[in-house]
């Protein structure tokens, strides 16, 4: 696989849209892996600190809404 940006060999996969990145332009972002509400009903997330971002996708802070996939 090749980088998203420059075409060299990648070393990374955004852990966010799946696309291929060099150790040049991998950037790092908060990753939530879970979420999930504790004993006094608020919500809590699970998170990587410094997951590998692509720098071009774009995360959404909040969860979004996932009408008609029911
Ligand atoms: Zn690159
Ligand atoms: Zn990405």
């Amino acid at each position: 696989m090749e980088c998203w940006h420059c075409e060299r060999p990648a070393n990374a996969v955004c852990s966010f849209c799946g696309r291929s990145v060099c150790k040049e332009h991998a950037k790092n972002l908060p990753y939530l892996l879970d979420s999930f509400r504790d004993k006094t009903g608020k919500l809590k997330g699970l998170a990587v600190s410094d997951a590998i971002w692509c720098g071009t996708c774009h995360p959404k802070d909040e969860p979004v809404e996932l009408d008609g996939l029911e």
